[in-house]
């Protein structure tokens, strides 16, 4: 199966219960969620005529909407370059793709694999993928978060500023299975000081673990 690749970068993971597992981040291009705060707004649209080749998405800090049609025989051989063995599928919105054939072939070859996704798409990956769902509510693409991906999470990472995002993320949280373990992290939106003051009170309140997006302190990708 084909990908529509925006980036391949080796780097730490900086963001929720992996933070600092040596990573390689698989930047899928496309997302229809919008966002207004997302950082990635160049991997929105597909667009065919943005197609590039392989040498311009590796190892390149790419801000650009172009990408590379890679299947997953050609991500195994360039994913195995790298020291990293953990991989993973950011975007975007990497579950806009059947992800099973990628991650069975990265899991055959021992790497692990993580899925960063909105969980507004029925999440397709290998059953030992460990799945980050960053839940987007009332974004302006009009999608819903699916109950299905929240009963799918390992963890579940929520953008916060607000008192709002938490009684979001509490209605989010009524609809999980009760037999089901998931990691609630929550992540100030933007490194803003109050986001910050209130998800520390808020995980101190719930027992929920911080995700301070380490990689922005310490300015790396
Ligand atoms: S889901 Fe992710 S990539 Fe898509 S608009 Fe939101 S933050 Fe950006």
């Amino acid at each position: 199966m084909n990908y529509p690749v925006n980036e391949i970068f080796e780097t730490i993971q900086g963001e929720g219960a992996k933070t600092g597992v040596p990573s390689v981040f698989l930047r899928l291009q496309g997302c229809p969620v919008g966002c207004s705060w997302c950082d990635t707004k160049h991997t929105w649209e597909v667009d065919k005529t943005k197609l590039t080749s392989i040498e311009n998405v590796v190892d390149v800090s790419n801000t650009s909407d172009c990408w590379a049609d890679l299947d997953e025989n050609m991500l195994l051989s360039r994913l195995q370059k790298y020291s990293a063995k953990h991989i993973v599928i950011t975007g975007g919105e990497p579950c806009m793709y059947d992800l099973r054939p990628l991650t069975a072939l990265l899991h055959q070859n021992g790497f692990t694999t993580q899925i960063e996704t909105s969980g507004t798409f029925e999440i397709y990956t290998h059953e030992n993928t460990y799945v980050t769902v960053s839940p987007k509510v009332g974004m302006k693409g009009g999608y819903s978060v699916l109950v299905s991906a929240l009963n799918r999470a390992n963890e579940i990472k929520h953008p916060v500023a607000t008192e709002q995002h938490i009684r979001d993320l509490q209605a989010l949280l009524a609809k999980i299975s009760h037999n089901q373990f998931v990691e609630v992290c929550l992540q100030p939106i933007s490194q803003k000081k109050r986001a910050t003051e209130l998800a520390i009170a808020e995980c101190i309140k719930h027992n929920w673990r911080l995700s301070v997006q380490m990689h922005k302190y310490l300015m790396i990708d």
